[in-house]
């Protein structure tokens, strides 16, 4: 660790944010320049506009999404043309804050007129988008996916996706989204940051129960109900391919104003955090992309009120050790030089 800079040339530099060094010239880096940028909520949703509008049936997998408050008019026009086209379209809406993460300030509506558009939340750009209200449940509660993705190189794409992730519960059993229960984050929302809360959380010490499990859990669990796991696997890797191809171009942009070609320069490699939701009938979609997916591998309890210890997650251990081992093996640069 260099907390006060870095003297010797090193082979692999691994930065806890993002990419901000002008000062290596060889070596690898685990960040790309620009990916913070290009998967905050507003860009990411546009770089799969853009691929949708190209290849709608290709990009089906992201939901329909405004960007506030430039497009509020659109939103309005758009969502009244669909409900005349089917007056038993009932559909509600997520807000999200852009640049927001663990579920901060994030809301459910049932029409456009309930988007706060006074105040501080104004001036904060965010997305709205189609709330998945049919997702598949497990033990009647709603959860998410996170999957770790590691980008190895832009030219040639190479792209890498660990064989188990985790998946994130809910505490309240899901009911779909009404007037009534629109404000229960513990029954919508998935964040383990916001479900912790929850006298319902459940800390597991094994994979297959509690609130944060593996994702192979759940994947033997729906297999033994007959789900063609096999199926969900590839739709899910279409979806992380296309996804970063949506990227791709700009991300590309990026690199080469960082690091321009024919100067001494390091290559790049970075573990993205893919959040997925599956719908009732196993379609995967994406949620969002995180730049910065957590590596913690430790949760805090309370051992005592206000007396908190940092105790070891099992769960995590198991899935966050393999992707990094896993990362440093494939980027390992004596590997290379053989
Ligand atoms: P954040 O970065 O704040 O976590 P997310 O986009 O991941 O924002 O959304 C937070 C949670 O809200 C997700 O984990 C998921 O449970 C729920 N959620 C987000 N978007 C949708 C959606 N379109 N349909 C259903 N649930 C959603």
């Amino acid at each position: 660790q260099f907390p006060l800079g870095r003297r010797l040339p090193c082979d692999i530099y691994w930065h806890g944010v993002s990419f901000r060094d002008n000062d290596i010239f060889s070596g690898q880096v685990n960040k790309f320049p620009g990916m913070t940028e290009m998967v905050r909520k507003i860009t990411l949703s546009r770089a799969v506009r853009t691929m949708q509008d190209l290849f709608p049936l290709e990009y089906n997998f992201y939901p329909r999404s405004w960007i506030l408050p430039e497009e509020f008019p659109l939103f309005v026009d758009e969502v009244r043309m669909m409900k005349d086209s089917d007056p038993s379209w009932k559909p509600t809406f997520i807000v999200k804050p852009d640049g927001g993460c663990q579920g901060d300030g994030i809301y459910l509506i049932k029409d456009p007129s309930d988007i706060r558009l006074t105040g501080s939340s104004q001036s904060r750009p965010a997305v709205v988008q189609e709330y998945i209200c049919k997702p598949l449940l497990v033990d009647k509660l709603k959860f998410d996916i996170r999957l770790y993705v590691l980008l190895k190189s832009l030219e040639p794409l190479e792209i890498y996706i660990a064989k188990d992730g985790l998946s994130r519960f809910c505490t309240e059993p899901y009911q779909e989204p009404t007037l009534k229960n629109l404000h229960q984050v513990f029954m919508h929302l998935t964040n383990y940051s916001l479900n912790i809360h929850s006298g319902n959380f459940i800390h597991s010490d094994n994979a297959n129960t509690g609130s944060k499990r593996t994702f192979s859990s759940i994947l033997c669990r729906l297999s033994s109900r007959g789900a063609d796991v096999k199926k969900l696997w590839s739709d899910i890797i279409s979806l992380v391919i296309k996804t970063i191809i949506a990227l791709t171009p700009e991300l590309k942009v990026y690199y080469q104003s960082d690091i321009p070609a024919g100067k001494p320069g390091p290559t790049c490699f970075q573990i993205l955090g893919f959040d997925i939701l599956l719908m009732k009938n196993l379609k995967p979609m994406l949620l969002e992309v995180n730049a910065n997916p957590s590596m913690r591998i430790e949760h805090e309890q309370e051992l005592s009120p206000g007396v908190f210890e940092n105790v070891p997650s099992p769960v995590d251990e198991e899935v966050k050790v393999a992707v990094i081992r896993d990362t440093l093996r494939l980027v390992d640069p004596q590997k290379k030089k053989r």
